[in-house]
Parts: structure tokens; C-alpha cells; sequence
């Protein structure tokens, strides 16, 4: 079996049987054989402030407890200095249909004195995710492709009321061109109804404001009404305001359910008139699973590889993607230099043509003066000639020789002849 990139601080595979349904067995058939038939992978990736509750929502979504229970640390013991990145995997079943789940947690986010660059490490690992998918796709021998990019981040955002945090925004920008972001507000018993409206107006006009693209449902052609409608109920969801919870409680009405008991009542995880944790495992687990990792790869990965090659230089044909080889890329390189050469081989053959077009008309134009005068000498012989033969004639007849103004009458006549 595929294991996980070893530069992770700490990974590991387990086994999980579900306790109950999670719906990816539900995807859409014909994409859900696909993906059966590549093996299965999935990773999400979860990000957010320690406390906030992101490993009780991993063990809900996925209904299994995935994740151990932190133990939060003891005051005098030694705190990490950076976020560090870990992933653990499962292979999970249901109904027949396999997936290997992998969460990436990232500890230490947002929980230093100066946060500044907590999203560094998180794009490193998702860019080196990306690398090693490349290096398998150079191989000579890809058949066993392990993916293992990040198909999906939830982001989780502290429940405050207030708007985006810094270190909110500052990760989203850092991060919305190299993977699917799906903001959540944590915690979401905490706030009323009310509250969480005007909490999901305020996060979504910061994500506008800053250009901030977050995962966006894609609405394909001729889609049904009812695939339409549910499309709607997610899209309006978003950020979804979710509640986590790995107990079983008991409701007034004496149902069990899994949900937070409060002196006043109960909220039910799975209940969508209580959160939005219903829309959120729907959308990533059953209606868009498939769209994610798709999304990921046809869009986020190829821009970051195009991005990469740009910068080593190699300039590509954005409709060729994926062939990419050593073999191929020696050849590119090789065919680039070709290029080169026989522009230079152009520009001097242009040079030399010049050159000896000017040669021509010179001696086009030396030839012409040559032939002028060639001409002027000739005629001034044949004048001589006639001038001659006039003398001889007169000289034969007895006449006297011609007067001047005579001369200039066959100097006229030259003129009328030529
Ligand atoms: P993590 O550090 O982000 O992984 O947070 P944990 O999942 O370990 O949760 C931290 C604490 O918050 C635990 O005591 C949880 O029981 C509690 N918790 C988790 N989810 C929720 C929630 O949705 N609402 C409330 N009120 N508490 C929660």
C-alpha cells in the first residue's frame, strides 16, 4: 500500500471501520467508479487555531474517531517554536466503495506571539505534495501514481463575531492559488442565529474585498433542478457555521443524537436547522469529493507546475499538459536552442543579402556612367568623322572651307539625330 510523504513529522495509516453512514459511497455513480477504479484518495487538510475544534470535526465528518483526543500540554512543558505539519490516514469503507482518507493537521498555527508567517510551512508542504506528484508523473514507469495533494483546507475561524483576523486573511492570500480554501466558523453553538448571519456577511465581504478565492460550487451544463437546488443550499451556507461532537447525547424528546448537551437544550450536529455541519460533509464528502480533487488537479496543480517550469526557464504550449518527461523536456530544451541558431542563421543571411544588394547597385550604377560615357565618346568620334568627311568632300570639290555659323547648323542637326 502507498504511504504517505516521509517529510511529515509524523504520519500514519490506520484502519477504520465506520460506525454509520458518511455518504461518499453516495457520489454521483459514474464519477464514483472512476475514482474507484484510480484508487480512491482523498486529502483534506485543516487549519485553524488550536482549540477551535478541528479534530472533533474531523471525527464527526467522518464518524469515526480518526483522530486520538489531544491532550492539552502540561504548563511547564516545552511548547514547538513552528507549525509543524502532520497526517494521518485511514482507509475507510462503505457500502463496498474504499477510500484512503488522509487529514493533514498543521499544530501551531496562529498560536505563536508573532504569526507572521505561519502560512509559510503550510504552502511549503502543500508545494512539496505537488512536487512529489510531479516527480511520479515524470517517471518513466507511472502506474502507481500516489496522490497525495491536498484536495481541500478547512480553514476554521474563530466564532468572534468581528470580522477577518489578519492572520485570516493573510493565510487565505497566501494560500487561494494552490488550494481548495473552505472557510468555516468554528464553533458555532457559540454565537445565536442572529449573530452568525451577520458574522457570514462580514467574512464573505473581507474575502471580496481582498480577492480571495474560495472553493466555488461548479455549476455544470444542463444540470437538473433538484441537483440546481442543492447546489443553491450549499453555495448560500458558505462559511459554513459548524458544530463538532464525537458524543452521543440525549434530546428532551428522547432521541439519541450527536451533539453538545447544554443546560438549556441540546444541539444536534446532524439537525441542519441547528448548524451547517449537514451542507459541509455534503458537499465535501458526497456532492463535490470529486470536484475537489478534479479542481485540484486540472487547475491548482497545473498552474503551480506551469508557474515552476516558467521559472526554470522552459517556456511550454499552455494546450500541452501532462507530457511532460525528461526525455521531453531535454528534447524542448534542444528544440529551443535549434530555434535560436537558425535565427541567428537568418538574421545573417538577411545581413548578407543587404550587403550584396548594395554591391549590385553600385556597380549597377558605375556600370551606367560607364555606358554614359562610353556613349558620349562614340558620339563625339562620329562627329569628328562627319566633320572630317564634310572637310574631305569640300576639300575634293574646291569650295572653301565652312563658315562658322554653319558649324553650328550640324551641331543642331546632331541634336535633331539623337
Ligand atoms: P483542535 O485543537 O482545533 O483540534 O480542537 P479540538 O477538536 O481538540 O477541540 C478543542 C475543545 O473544543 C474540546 O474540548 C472540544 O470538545 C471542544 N469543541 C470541539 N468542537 C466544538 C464545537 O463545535 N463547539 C463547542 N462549543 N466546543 C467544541
Amino acid at each position: 500500500a502507498p504511504t504517505p510523504p516521509t517529510h511529515h513529522s509524523f504520519s500514519s495509516v490506520v484502519r477504520k471501520k465506520l460506525m454509520g453512514y458518511v455518504g461518499f459511497a453516495n457520489l454521483p455513480n459514474q464519477v464514483h467508479r472512476k475514482s474507484v477504479r484510480k484508487g480512491f484518495q482523498f486529502t483534506a487538510m485543516v487549519v485553524g487555531e488550536s482549540g477551535l475544534g478541528k479534530s472533533t470535526l474531523i471525527n464527526t465528518l467522518f464518524n469515526t474517531t480518526l483522530y486520538p483526543r489531544k491532550e492539552p500540554l502540561p504548563p511547564h512543558a516545552e511548547r514547538p517554536q513552528t507549525v509543524s505539519i502532520q497526517s494521518i490516514s485511514a482507509d475507510i469503507e462503505e457500502s463496498g466503495v474504499r477510500l484512503r482518507l488522509t487529514v493533514v493537521d498543521t499544530p501551531g498555527f496562529g498560536d505563536f506571539v508573532n504569526n507572521d508567517e505561519s502560512w509559510k510551512p503550510i504552502v511549503e508542504d502543500i508545494e512539496s505534495r505537488f512536487d512529489a506528484y510531479l516527480e511520479q508523473e515524470t517517471r518513466v514507469n507511472r502506474q502507481k501514481i500516489v496522490d497525495n495533494r491536498v484536495h481541500a483546507c478547512l480553514y476554521f475561524i474563530q466564532p468572534t463575531g468581528h470580522s477577518l483576523k489578519q492572520i485570516d486573511i493573510e493565510f487565505m492570500r497566501r494560500l487561494h492559488q494552490r488550494v481548495n480554501l473552505i472557510p468555516v466558523i468554528a464553533k458555532a453553538d457559540t454565537m445565536t442565529d442572529e449573530e452568525i448571519i451577520e458574522f457570514k456577511q462580514r467574512i464573505l465581504a473581507d474575502i471580496a474585498q481582498h480577492n480571495i478565492q474560495i472553493f466555488q460550487a461548479p455549476i455544470h451544463e444542463n444540470e437538473d433542478e433538484e441537483t440546481l437546488t442543492e447546489i443553491e443550499e450549499i453555495t448560500t451556507k458558505i462559511p459554513f457555521a459548524v458544530v463538532g461532537s464525537d458524543q452521543v447525547v440525549l434530546t428532551p424528546d428522547g432521541r439519541e443524537v450527536r451533539g453538545r448537551a447544554y443546560p438549556w437544550g441540546v444541539i444536534e450536529v446532524d439537525n441542519e436547522d441547528h448548524c451547517d455541519f449537514v451542507k459541509l460533509r455534503q458537499m465535501l464528502i458526497r456532492t463535490y469529493m470529486e470536484e475537489l480533487r478534479e479542481h485540484t488537479n486540472t487547475y491548482l496543480y497545473e498552474n503551480w507546475r506551469s508557474e515552476k517550469l516558467t521559472n526554470m526557464g522552459i517556456q511550454q504550449d499552455p494546450t500541452v499538459f501532462k507530457e511532460v518527461n525528461p526525455a521531453q523536456r531535454v528534447a524542448e530544451e534542444r528544440g529551443l536552442h535549434e530555434q535560436k541558431l537558425s535565427k541567428m542563421e537568418a538574421e545573417m543571411k538577411m545581413v548578407f543579402q543587404q550587403k550584396v544588394q548594395e554591391k549590385e547597385a553600385k556597380l549597377k550604377q558605375s556600370e551606367e556612367e560607364l555606358y554614359a560615357r562610353h556613349r558620349e565618346m562614340r558620339d563625339a568620334l562620329e562627329k569628328q568623322r562627319l566633320e572630317l568627311e564634310d572637310k574631305k568632300r569640300r576639300v575634293e570639290s574646291g569650295r572653301p572651307l565652312t563658315p562658322t555659323h554653319e558649324k553650328s547648323s550640324t551641331k543642331r542637326n546632331r541634336f535633331l539625330r539623337t
